[in-house]
């Protein structure tokens, strides 16, 4: 099997080595970028098969970083934030991130999470060949084979986790989750993150399904419990 390619994009070239050092044993194969500039292109041009994303860069900071990469590319992206930067955690996952990493952090916590978000992108890929399994719901159709959903027949280019939450949501139609069990079942692992992660991605889901995202017709809020699918 090929190894696996991580991009680090980091600018404290200490935090870089000891990350590149502990893949490399873990048979990464690992590239790395020093600043935000440099960062994109190799993540353009070489395509890894996940980047890890510091925030505060030179030249260009890591959301802008983010926002650039998404524009082509669904390569899972998990942001280094540092501890005080609660509003940054928010801001990275809006901005398309797959997941976030607290510094200081561990070194297994780290492998464990790039781990999981690598496994699910080859989840998805082994998924292309196999037969279609559409379900339509209104103007809405999941294909929960292929990680597709169209509404009016137009692609809702949605990332993987917002797809899996649809997905999750709509397999149990009516059903009310709150978001500690969202957490839990639809990010998969033990998540070290919080709850607004789920708000976060219930907004952007609902940007692209919804007419209105403050009017939603598909995915619910259940006042002070928390969401559900429901076909309208
Ligand atoms: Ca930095």
């Amino acid at each position: 099997m090929e190894p696996k390619k991580v991009l680090i994009i980091e600018d404290e070239k200490s935090i870089s080595d000891i990350i590149k050092f502990n893949l490399e044993k873990e048979s990464f194969e690992v590239d790395t970028a020093f600043d935000g500039q440099d960062g994109l292109a190799k993540a353009l041009e070489n395509s890894p098969d996940l980047i890890l994303l510091d925030v505060m860069l030179p030249v260009m900071d890591g959301f802008a970083v983010c926002k650039k990469v998404r524009e082509t590319s669904t390569v899972p992206i998990i942001m280094l934030t540092a501890k005080e930067e609660e509003v940054d955690k928010v801001l990275g996952l809006e901005l398309g991130a797959d997941d976030y990493i607290t510094k200081p952090f561990g070194m297994r916590e780290l492998i464990a999470r790039i781990k999981a978000n690598i496994r699910r992108t080859e989840i998805v890929d082994s998924l292309q060949g196999e037969p279609a399994d559409v379900q339509v719901f209104g103007n809405l159709e999941i294909d929960m084979n292929r990680y597709e959903a169209r509404k009016d027949g137009i692609s809702l280019e949605l990332t993987l986790r917002e797809f899996e939450l649809l997905k999750y949501l709509a397999e149990r139609e009516n059903k009310v989750f709150s978001r500690e069990q969202l957490l839990e079942e639809v990010w998969g692992y033990e998540y070290y993150g919080d709850i607004r992660t789920v708000d976060v991605t219930i907004r952007r889901l609902r940007e692209k399904l919804e007419d209105d995202s403050s009017e939603p017709q598909y995915v619910m809020t259940k006042r002070g419990i928390g969401y559900y699918f429901r076909r309208p």
